[in-house]
């Protein structure tokens, strides 16, 4: 490459490529979003990904970047197509002392992570410090992803979001400079990571966060976690939606659900999996921390309801039975429509569904920060991103 890039680079058409760019929604959207960087590159430092970033910077026009980290995201938005670059973080920071550090201090603890270890690796790491935090359940999702969307899972009621217990974020911004962001600086940053625009803002290298200790939950065993969902091979159909009923009880909403599933289990073809998890009421830690230094949408949810099915020679039947659930949840589960940014995105050109991801305040900010921290687009490696504002 004749500069100081000391990581991998992978070019279309070699063995290497093809493996580095299977990424869990390949196997749905690989071609149809076309799916397949000019180049991946898998820095092994900061100055990796600064060097990265100075050649997609100096080229003309500039190439935009992608960032991945455990590849996870369902829409494809960590990929981009041959006019784009992917830079993929999964193995970068992987130091066992540098990258995962506990920190005890004024009677609280943290951890120091970086972006690059997968949650179960994670898991460990807190099982053996005698340590807790909320995070979803997928062992194989990177924190990279993960902290930026939330980690939606069954602490979610007791405990919040991942992302509310972020104390600061370590990015590389667009120029290739390192900023930390908190809530008290880089306000803005801070906000638009969190809940707001993966991938569009620069690049995450490390967090800190702070943790429950086990010591104040006597007889809390930690929580075990599925342990692959489901193949990353089989393509699939989703949605992710989220609802501030309170009705869900009575209005019918179960009797239709169950049949829903029922009738995804009598489709040859079809396997379904579903998650539904309760947020809502006055204790509930889900509301109590929502902040207005963090972006995550609906943090008024009473229920969060993931339904996905996969599909074997069924892509038709998959989106027929989508589409049919679709149009009954508005009737049952949420007139609105409220889709989660990890698990939701049947159009992905943002401009045109916005309205589902985000309220309008929370839009426009974040357009404004795109606008400020990603002035010329660089960061725009495809359509599911916030627009910067003009
Ligand atoms: C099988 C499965 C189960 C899941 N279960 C849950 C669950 O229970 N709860 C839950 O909350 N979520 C869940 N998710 C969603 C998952 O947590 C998010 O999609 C998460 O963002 C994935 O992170 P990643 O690094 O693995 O993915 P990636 O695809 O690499 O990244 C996801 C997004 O973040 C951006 N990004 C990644 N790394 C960086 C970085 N270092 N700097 C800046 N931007 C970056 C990417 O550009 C992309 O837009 C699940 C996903 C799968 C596939």
């Amino acid at each position: 490459m004749g500069f100081g890039f000391l990581g991998n680079v992978f070019k279309p058409g070699t063995a290497d490529y093809e493996k580095a760019n299977n990424i869990y929604a390949t196997s749905t959207y690989g071609v149809e979003r076309d799916m397949n960087p000019g180049l991946i590159y898998q820095p092994v430092d900061i100055p990796d990904i600064q060097e990265v970033l100075t050649i997609a910077n100096r080229s003309d026009p500039f190439t935009p970047v992608a960032i991945r980290t455990g590849g996870h995201q369902y829409s494809g938005a960590s990929s981009t197509n041959h006019e784009g670059i992917q830079l993929d973080l999964q193995s970068t920071f992987r130091d066992p002392v540098n990258d995962l550090q506990m920190i005890r201090k004024d009677g609280k603890v943290f951890i120091r992570s970086s972006v690059s270890w997968k949650l179960q690796e994670l898991y460990n790491f807190l099982l053996k410090n005698g340590v807790f935090l909320p995070t979803g359940q997928c062992i194989t999702v990177c924190l990279g992803g993960h902290v930026q969307t939330g980690g939606y899972g069954m602490l979610g009621r007791s405990f919040g979001l991942l992302g509310d217990y972020i104390t600061e974020l370590e990015i590389v911004d667009h120029t290739g400079t390192e900023v930390t962001a908190s809530k008290t600086s880089n306000q803005d940053l801070f906000y638009g990571f969190l809940g707001g625009s993966p991938g569009n803002l620069g690049i995450l290298t490390h967090f800190t966060v702070e943790v429950q200790d086990d010591n104040n939950y006597q007889g809390s065993k930690g929580i075990g976690s599925s342990k692959v969902i489901a193949s990353s091979l089989t393509p699939y159909a989703k949605h992710t939606g989220s609802t501030n009923s309170t009705n869900l009880s009575n209005n019918n909403w179960s009797a239709w659900f169950s049949r829903q599933i029922e009738k995804a289990t009598k489709t040859k073809g079809l396997f379904v999996s579903s998650q539904i998890q309760v947020y809502g009421g006055n204790n509930s830690m889900f509301w109590k921390n929502a902040s207005e230094a963090t972006a995550y949408s609906w943090r008024d949810a009473t229920v969060v309801g993931t339904w996905d099915v996969f599909y074997n020679n069924a892509q038709a039947a998959a989106e027929a039975w989508q589409k049919d659930t679709a149009a009954g949840a508005l009737t049952y589960f949420d007139s609105n429509e409220r889709r989660l940014l990890w698990g939701s995105y049947d159009n992905w050109d943002m401009t045109q569904v916005w309205q589902h991801y985000y309220d309008r305040t929370t839009y426009q900010r974040l357009q404004q920060i795109r606008k400020t921290h990603d002035p010329n687009g660089l960061f725009t490696a495809n359509l599911f991103c916030v627009q910067a504002a003009k």
